[in-house]
């Protein structure tokens, strides 16, 4: 009999909690997960999944225009926004109730409270102030968005928790950062008929992308009507007489706005957990600092996921709790493997891409090939809407494998899945050459950029 309540106390039900509780429970472990909010955190029920939803029906308006040049004649369109969030809550439920029997067959406690740390081996359910005993705590309980607090009138601002619930279609929508959420909520928006503004405090958009993609994504956005200010901050929001928002922006302008939402990155959602009655070690941003194990410095505590601060994605963190249940359960100890994580990014055109950028390779590496490809999608010749896809290969040239590759385009996000198993393969460009195309495809163009765009040598072109 063990001298503890549980085997395994997982605070926080979210893609990397769920996952961890579910295998430790199915392996005979005696396992309780606690959640203060809904099962399936933020990925379900506050992101990937809803946002996912808003951007298949953000794109029937570009949909309906096109169906003209093939000849359809499509009746009057009217967007119904409270049909929309009710049809996504629906199945934001089901899946949340997906998420909860899985862990209820698997046999582990499903407690619906806070938890909060209270000592390495001790945790205090928040509901009833009862406190149990584990022998391992994991931590899983994911970030927030940054609230922007230094910001003048930040309070009348909204985050994409917000965007998911409003009550009514903003007639007009400003929109402060150049990162994931912010670019793809600027493109939902926009698709759904609202007037769209973006402002980034950068040179260019999604500043950890390669170049090709930011500049093409950002023409792209601006030829639909999104407005798009890069060198620009908010100074202060204040509503006006009229109820309406008013953004001021550190040039002097004034942005009239139903909502001002900020998407400016997350912070770990550490406060309050009791991390200092355990003892465990924070880093700058509040993230909990672990080893290659994810350990923390309390030998009985672990976390996982976005609280770590290591890489935010859902795929991540699910990767991140199967890795823990081989080390702690299966006798296999295994690390997180956070290279060559492919990625996408919902914007319109969309972008896919896994590996490094052209110029986080040139740094990396003495000689590089570009291969680049720029093109007309079919799709658009019939419909005559102008748009282009980008495709980018950077090559190794000592050993010629692929160390990026990057699509803006149609479906980039599913290639960018299959070409994460190349590159993790470690493929090189005479793999993609000696492979046959599919065709009539875009990705088709993947394989067939047999010469060289240009080269790069020490960051040089030659
Ligand atoms: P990101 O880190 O992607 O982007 C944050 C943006 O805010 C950057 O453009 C950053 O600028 C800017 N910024 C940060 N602080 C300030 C400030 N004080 N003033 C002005 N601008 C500021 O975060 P997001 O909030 O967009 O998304 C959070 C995370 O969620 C992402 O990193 C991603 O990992 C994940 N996510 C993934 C998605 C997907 O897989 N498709 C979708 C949505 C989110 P700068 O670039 O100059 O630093």
């Amino acid at each position: 009999m063990s001298e503890y309540d549980y085997d395994l106390f997982v605070i926080g039900g979210g893609s990397g909690g769920v996952r961890a509780a579910r295998l430790a429970a199915g392996l005979g472990k005696k396992v309780a997960i606690a959640e203060e909010y809904r099962f399936g955190g933020t990925c379900v029920i506050r992101g990937c999944v809803p946002k996912k939803l808003f951007v298949y029906a953000s794109q029937f308006s570009e949909h309906f225009e096109d169906a003209g040049g093939y000849g359809w004649t499509v009746g009057e369109s009217r967007f119904d926004w409270p049909a929309l969030i009710a049809n996504k809550d629906r199945e934001i439920e089901r899946l949340e109730g997906l998420y909860q029997h899985g862990l209820e067959n698997a046999g582990a406690e499903i407690i619906a409270s806070r938890a909060e740390l209270t000592g390495p081996n001790s945790v205090r359910i928040k509901s009833t102030g009862r406190v149990v005993t584990a022998e391992r705590i994991l931590i899983a309980v994911g970030g927030k968005p940054n609230p922007h607090a230094s910001l003048p009138g930040h309070e009348l601002c909204i985050s994409s928790n917000e965007a998911f619930h409003l009550e009514a279609l903003p007639k007009a929508v400003v929109i402060a950062g150049g990162g994931y959420i912010a670019v793809e909520f600027a493109n939902i928006f926009h698709g759904m008929g609202v007037d769209t503004t973006l402002i980034y405090r950068g040179q260019e958009i999604l500043s950890r992308f390669d170049i090709d993609m930011r500049r093409g994504l950002h023409q792209a956005m601006e030829q639909k009507g999104i407005r798009i200010l890069c060198h620009e901050v908010f100074a202060k929001i204040e509503r006006g007489a009229d109820g309406r928002l008013l953004a001021h922006t550190s040039t002097g302008k004034a942005l009239v706005a139903d909502q001002v939402m900020l998407a400016l990155g997350r912070n770990p959602n550490t406060a309050g957990l009791g991390l200092e009655a355990a003892g465990v070690k924070t880093g700058q941003k509040g993230e909990i600092l672990v080893d290659e194990y994810s350990r923390t410095n309390v030998e009985s505590i672990y976390a996982v996921g976005d609280v770590t601060n290591r890489v935010e994605l859902t795929p991540v963190a699910i990767h991140e709790a199967m890795c823990l249940i081989e080390t702690l359960y299966k006798d296999n100890p295994t690390s997180p493997d956070h290279d060559l994580i492919a990625t996408a990014v919902f914007s319109q055109p969309e972008i896919g891409t896994v590996g490094l950028s052209e110029d986080a390779a040139a740094k990396a590496y003495d000689e590089l090939e570009i291969y680049r490809a720029e093109f007309r999608p079919m799709k658009a010749t019939l419909s005559g809407r102008q748009e282009k896809t980008i495709m980018k290969l950077i090559v190794n040239a000592e050993d010629r494998k692929v160390i990026g590759a990057h699509i803006l385009g149609h479906d980039a996000g599913e290639m960018a899945q299959i070409l994460g198993i190349a590159l993790k393969a470690g493929c090189t460009k005479d793999d993609f050459d000696r492979t046959m195309a599919v065709h009539p495809t875009a990705s088709e163009e993947l394989v067939t950029m047999y010469q060289p765009s240009y080269r790069l040598k020490g960051g040089e072109r030659v």
